[in-house]
């Protein structure tokens, strides 16, 4: 588990989170902006990539709507920072489900996976039934909408780990507003986070 084998093609998708573990077990994040009396809204509506300016090649993540509401059910109802993983039919890039990370270790700055656990599921439940690893969801504290060098360094563990991910869905969810910014990481440059637009159906 913690020599993920790039190259081993599906079998290393199996390592979930392993080595790269320990690289999230030391993201922080500014505790910036904290607010309270923040007006809570429940917005299901996909965010059009020309009201946040971004260009036309902007990455697309095509997400199955139960995935998007058990994220905000899950993530965004608690204090930052949880997370989950993201799962998807294997050879696809969409997310169709998430699994909300009980045991993950979760701090006011700093959510770690619990990789043993996510890839015994990995493993023994949803490679077998067709799901594979598309991501991480994970919230931040304050509105910190962004991913961390801390998040990207655990992503670039993942992606390498997993040779045939060309790209990693990492959204980040801001629980004081109720929302998720989608984020995607491309293969092609694993040091520059993307924002992305969300395509639900
Ligand atoms: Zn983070």
């Amino acid at each position: 588990m913690d020599n993920p084998q790039p190259g081993s093609g599906g079998a290393s998708k199996r390592e979930v989170t392993a080595e790269s573990q320990r690289q999230q077990a030391t993201d922080t994040h500014p505790s910036a902006g904290v607010s309270t009396g923040s007006v809570i809204r429940i917005d299901y509506t996909p965010v059009e990539p020309t009201a946040l300016g971004t260009a036309p090649e902007t990455p697309v993540v095509a997400m199955a709507r139960a995935a998007y509401v058990d994220i905000l059910r899950h993530i965004a109802s608690r204090p930052a920072e949880s997370g989950g993983i993201l799962l998807g039919p294997t050879g696809s890039d969409e997310v169709t489900h998430f699994h909300f990370d009980y045991a993950g270790s979760c701090t006011s700055s700093s959510y770690s996976p619990d990789h043993v656990g996510l890839g015994r599921r990995m493993k023994g439940e949803w490679i077998p039934s067709g799901l594979d690893l598309k991501g991480f969801a994970h919230s931040h504290p304050g509105r910190l909408d962004w991913l961390t060098d801390g998040d990207l360094r655990y992503i670039r563990r993942l992606l390498r780990a997993n040779p045939d991910m060309e790209v990693f869905v990492a959204p980040v969810v801001i629980p004081i507003e109720f929302r998720m910014r989608p984020i995607v990481v491309l293969r092609a440059d694993m040091c520059t986070p993307r924002q992305a637009r969300l395509a639900l159906y």
